[in-house]
């Protein structure tokens, strides 16, 4: 028998989702957060707050910002609004994470073409991620350390090297997570990377973890900065979904309109939704091992966030997610060869990460649909099984039972 979780009564976030917590209404404070963010905020104020920062920063070195850029609906609305509202030249810079989808590859050619602008790309060693792939999955149930870290960190030596202190992201947490709130504008610095992005592991965590498997060097783009050089070119690194409402789904329509960006299929996400993290080939993997752990995943995030912008029913919202959340990705199977891992080991890994009450039944759902580019997803650089053999017997000896 699934697990019945208790969920929002305004939007279907259940339980199990992190930060969560319900008033005497059984309404979440995510749902009331957004309230907030619609009444409370004065978003012309903030705009002025925009424009003072661009021109402070304008026309002082080679760039006037860096954009940190996937490729996704965020980024690249991103960059489109700063281009076209203000007019600036920016540097994007790209950390390659090793699952860019082709249609995303397609799409950054023709987003920098058509707006004139400089794409820095980075790609990490793939052999030392996935040692950490396979690290942060055996610890946190999360395989997206080097991701998380590398997004967050890697643009933000750019921008030391490069001396652009200004760092403009798109989307703000708040938007997501009572981590933050729109109270103040987000501030994306080592502070929210250490509590929110690195799962708690740095760097030096990891280092030690894999017992000499790796170089300090070959850890750097995914460290932090160290402070003092940040604050020697002056840097000022903040989201610009905290001075302009942010709103997907016109967005989506503005890049789509203005830039032929296009959206594209993932696993376990119903249609209407094709705008949302197209850029990864492993979202669906990782949608997935959300619902092993919480027993929700994006279906639930996506309608809830239509649900509270007046976009979509509540009954409606739990009818997708009954139809499409938590069936088996085929991607898992590209997953698995690259970390030479089997289907057993990798549910014994993650149903051990289980947020109660939720207990995961991997009989109770069937499987998804290939989405239409997966005979294109690279299938080179797979993990030898000694290695994976090494790291899993270590995990299980220091594993504290
Ligand atoms: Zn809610």
């Amino acid at each position: 028998m699934p697990t019945e979780l208790r969920r929002c009564s305004r939007c279907v976030l259940p339980e199990t989702h992190e930060t969560i917590t319900f008033d005497d209404a059984g309404v979440c404070n995510i749902c009331r957060q957004q309230e907030h963010k619609r009444e409370a905020i004065d978003w012309p104020a903030r705009k002025r707050e925009l424009d003072a920062l661009i021109e402070a920063h304008r026309g002082k070195g080679d760039y006037d910002c860096l954009i940190p850029f996937s490729g996704g609906k965020d980024s690249t609305f991103t960059v489109l609004y700063l281009v076209r509202e203000y007019g600036i030249k920016p540097l994007l810079v790209r950390f390659d994470h090793g699952f860019l989808r082709p249609g995303v590859q397609e799409g950054t050619i023709r987003t920098c073409r058509e707006l004139g602008v400089d794409l820095h790309v980075f790609t990490p060693n793939w052999k030392v991620v996935r040692k950490l792939m396979l690290q942060s999955l055996l610890e946190k149930g999360d395989f997206c350390w080097h991701c998380h870290t590398g997004i967050f960190a890697y643009p933000m030596w750019v921008a030391v090297e490069k001396q652009v202190p200004l760092i403009l992201w798109g989307e703000p947490s708040a938007e997501y997570t009572a981590y933050f709130s729109y109270d103040q504008p987000e501030a994306v610095d080592e502070k929210r990377f250490n509590r929110y992005v690195n799962l708690g592991i740095n760097a030096e965590d990891m280092l030690v973890r894999l017992e000499g498997a790796v170089d300090e060097r070959d850890l750097k783009p995914f460290t932090y900065p160290p402070l003092k050089e940040l604050r020697r070119i002056g840097y000022r690194s903040v989201c610009l979904g905290s001075y302009i409402p942010w709103d997907v789904k016109r967005q989506y329509a503005r890049i789509r309109d203005e830039l032929g960006w296009r959206g594209d299929e993932v696993e376990n996400v119903p249609p209407g939704y094709e705008y949302e993290k197209i850029e990864c080939f492993f979202q669906g993997v990782r949608d997935y091992i959300k619902f092993i752990k919480r027993g929700y995943a994006r279906t639930s995030h996506l309608t809830s966030l239509d649900i509270r912008n007046g976009r979509l029913d509540r009954d409606e919202a739990m009818r997708l997610v009954a139809a499409y959340e938590g069936r088996r990705p085929p991607s898992l199977d590209v997953f698995l060869d690259y970390l030479g891992l089997t289907e057993e080991e990798f549910l014994e890994i993650a149903m051990r990460q289980a947020v109660s009450p939720y207990r995961h039944d991997p009989a109770a759902r069937g499987g998804c649909p290939a989405p239409h580019d997966f005979d294109r997803w690279p299938r080179c650089g797979a993990m030898p099984r000694e290695e994976t053999e090494a790291m899993l017997a270590r995990w299980r000896a220091g594993r504290r039972d």
